[in-house]
């Protein structure tokens, strides 16, 4: 009798976890070993600079700058849209990591739109600078690295540290590598940033209220940074967290994060006093741990929400309403939990 009921409880708790609400992108199809997962339809590092370049060919206020290699060699872009001093200007980085794939995909859908000559990008140009850095570590995002990665679950297409195998999200304060001290010599150091996204893409198991998420945000946690550069990070926050929240697919957690200023999050806003966003999206492309990787079917809405909350941001500063934006959902936001493996921004 008492068999019964355990296997009975079990039963039941394996039908609530797949019991979840279908339609939201945190709830959607995950990998579960039988998903091909596939590199080819993700932009090359190739067709990434030459879709930047298209960008910059076809508008008036788009330019292109080569920041630096990456330790194998590949170019490195800066995106500047409008480049106006007296403008506030963000920046959007992304795949810091190699196989956090999605938010890049997102950011050139963005670089794209941006590089038509219409009317509301010729006004956005008069009042915003949006830059872009759309992929950090080029060797991790084709696995071409020092080390083996036979150990990924897709076979190697991507991994998460650069070709000298560091995670460059631990670098910010030694600039040790080429890509990190790319990015702080000719272009945090070089520009007057004033908002920040760190994107990146978290385990595909993280949950609030039983349900798995489409992503997680969190602002500067170090208790160095000038407690109004945390305001504007909460601001920017608010502003992306409602642009989903309105869309109705996504579900976002707030993300469990340390202090240290190693990480980007923590250390551009204390060394820089830019208030920055980590932004985390569901699932990576490759990772030796199954629980990280995330199938294609759900690419089309990770995509989506990027590209929504990267236009709300920009939007805001622009209009300036981002002044106004409401910071008091962070008090109430949900601390997402692991429903696998723990991860690491
Ligand atoms: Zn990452």
């Amino acid at each position: 009798m008492k068999k019964i009921t355990i296997m009975t409880l079990i039963f039941v708790l394996t039908l609530s976890m797949f019991a979840l609400p279908a339609g939201a992108v945190g709830n959607g199809p995950n990998y579960n070993g039988n998903e091909t997962i596939k590199g080819e339809r993700l932009t090359s590092n190739e067709d990434l600079l030459a879709d930047v370049q298209r960008a910059a060919e076809r508008s008036d206020n788009i330019e292109v700058e080569i920041i630096g290699q990456s330790v194998k060699g590949r170019d490195i872009p800066l995106v500047k849209f409008g480049n106006n001093p007296d403008n506030p200007t963000i920046l959007f980085l992304t795949q810091q990591h190699g196989n956090e794939v999605m938010i890049t995909e997102g950011a050139l859908n963005v670089i794209k739109g941006l590089s038509n000559n219409n009317k509301h990008n010729r006004e956005l140009a008069e009042a915003v600078n949006v830059f872009f850095v759309p992929r950090l570590n080029p060797d991790g995002a084709v696995g071409d690295v020092n080390f083996d990665l036979s150990d990924h679950v897709a076979g190697g297409i991507a991994t998460r540290t650069n070709a000298n195998n560091v995670d460059l999200n631990r670098d910010h304060n030694t600039l040790a590598e080429p890509e990190t001290y790319a990015l702080h010599h000719n272009v945090l150091r070089a520009y007057d940033i004033d908002y920040l996204v760190d994107f990146h893409h978290q385990g595909a198991r993280s949950g609030i209220d039983g349900k798995l998420v489409s992503g997680s945000i969190l602002y500067p946690t170090n208790e160095g940074v000038d407690p109004e550069v945390v305001e504007m990070s909460k601001q920017l926050g608010s502003v992306m967290y409602d642009a989903v929240e309105k869309r109705g697919f996504g579900l976002l957690g707030k993300y469990n994060g340390g202090s240290a200023n190693t990480i980007a999050r923590n250390g551009l806003a204390y060394e820089y006093d830019i208030a920055t966003l980590l932004f985390e999206m569901r699932g990576m492309i490759d990772h030796s741990n199954p629980n990280q990787v995330l199938g294609q079917k759900s690419n089309g809405y990770l995509i989506q929400q990027a590209v929504i909350s990267m236009e709300a941001a920009i939007n805001a500063i622009a209009d300036a309403s981002i002044n106004e934006a409401d910071i008091t959902f962070w008090d109430e936001l949900e601390v997402q939990r692991f429903m696998g493996e723990e991860e690491t921004e």
